[in-house]
């Protein structure tokens, strides 16, 4: 008889070769109790957290925590229902409102993740007589919003707008809907779109183009309204969407536009419609972290400092880092016997970051990758980068030689 797990069997071979090289399996990490944003504790010992996404610490600000207390109390912890039905409080609407006026857009719709925004956004706009066209190193909700869609789905080269173009021009129906995606700055490796020339693409082509900002909302830009904003392209991005759950320090996700049709997706978008809507806390939580991020823009130079920081320092010891600074910084490794007995040595030594596996990472090289925070301090980067040298040499991985230099 058939097992429905013998799927399986490779994935237990691959995870248990994981966890025999590091002594723990790191797709399990239980933070046992945060104790501010850039601390918490493992495993018994109090660790920096390095690989959270907790860009401005929001997580821990206090206005949300207060916020989200009062929301329960006068709301209660849960809608029990779906946007279109009985999920949609004036907390809701409220929040959409504050949404889409911190980014200048006609309207906005809140998600209950920023994996269904994409999913539903990317599904309920690409049909089957559209073309989709995605960057090769999209996100998995990207992905998974296009094998949702009916719609034709065509990669271009990561980050590679000549790319996109020829492709563009190379289609069977140069005329049907097109939709472009790309994400402001990339999960994995920090690498930052060029958005401005993906807007010139989308203008000569007549397509239209969405932005994933989930990493780069609250980051980049003077206001922290994304890539968009910091090269000037707002006016040519068609759809913004985003995720509360990294520089707010909440969960949902969201979509801006100025196309009035939005409102007609409501109606027409699975992920939006077949699941229960965000609880009332998490809405006031977000909406007074979203005032806190507006008030203190001082949060995102702090943070650009700190990624400056990181990553000078990993560039001191000779690790190979990210090339752009951005507060994603990955140290790429060559080899998986590397990476394993490294990220598990950090985690004993007290730094959290998180351990990317090929296939999963876009070069087939193994990386470490971490995540700054305006929150962390000085002495803590410094302390994360002592403790990534002795790693290194507890493991031997080898350091450039600019280590012994420097
Ligand atoms: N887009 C990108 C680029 C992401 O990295 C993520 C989460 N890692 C998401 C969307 C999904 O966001 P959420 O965690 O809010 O579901």
């Amino acid at each position: 008889m058939a097992s429905l797990f013998s799927k399986y069997e490779g994935l237990a071979g691959s995870l248990g070769a994981v966890v025999a090289a590091g002594g723990r399996n790191p797709f399990a990490v239980v933070i046992e109790k945060p104790l501010s944003s850039t601390v918490g504790v493992i495993e018994g010992r109090e660790t920096l957290l390095f690989g959270t996404n907790n860009y401005l610490g929001l997580s821990q600000s206090v206005r949300a925590i207060k916020a989200a207390q009062a929301a329960a109390e006068a709301c209660g912890v849960g809608t029990t229902g779906s946007r279109i039905a009985n999920g949609t409080q004036s907390l809701h609407r409220q929040l959409e409102r504050k949404i889409a006026d911190f980014f200048h857009r006609r309207d906005a719709m809140v998600f209950s993740t920023g994996y269904q925004a994409n999913l539903g956004m990317i599904s309920a706009l690409a049909g089957k007589d559209d073309y989709l066209l995605l960057d090769a190193d999209s996100h998995a909700s990207i992905y998974d919003g296009s094998r949702l869609s009916a719609a034709q789905v065509i990669r271009f080269r990561h980050n590679d707008p000549d790319d996109l173009y020829k492709r563009i021009k190379r289609l069977d129906a140069p005329d049907a809907a097109k939709l472009v995606v790309v994400e402001g700055i990339y999960s994995m490796t920090g690498n930052v779109a060029p958005v401005a020339e993906f807007a010139a693409v989308k203008k000569e082509t007549g397509a239209y183009l969405l932005v994933d900002e989930a990493h780069s909302f609250g980051v980049l830009g003077e206001h922290g309204r994304g890539s968009a904003e910091a090269e000037g392209v707002e006016a040519d991005v068609d759809f913004i969407v985003g995720t509360f759950s990294k520089s707010l320090g909440t969960v949902g996700g969201y979509c801006v536009s100025d196309h009035p049709e939005l409102e007609l997706v409501r109606l027409n978008c699975r992920p939006y419609m077949f699941t229960a809507s965000l609880p009332p806390e998490v809405i006031a939580a977000t909406a007074a972290a979203l005032e806190e991020m507006q008030e203190h823009p001082e949060l995102r130079a702090q943070l650009m400092d700190n990624a400056a920081r990181l990553h000078a320092g990993f560039v001191r010891l000779g690790l190979n880092a990210s090339q752009r600074v951005s507060p994603v910084i990955a140290v790429t490794l060559e080899t998986v016997e590397q990476a394993i007995p490294m990220w598990n040595r950090l985690l004993e030594l007290g730094v959290y970051v998180n351990l990317s596996l090929p296939p999963a990472t876009p070069d087939s090289r193994p990386l470490l990758r971490c995540s700054v925070m305006a929150t962390h301090t000085a002495a803590q980067i410094d302390q994360a980068l002592e403790i990534f040298r002795q790693a290194a040499e507890d493991c031997n991985v080898p350091l450039s030689a600019k280590e012994t230099a420097a």
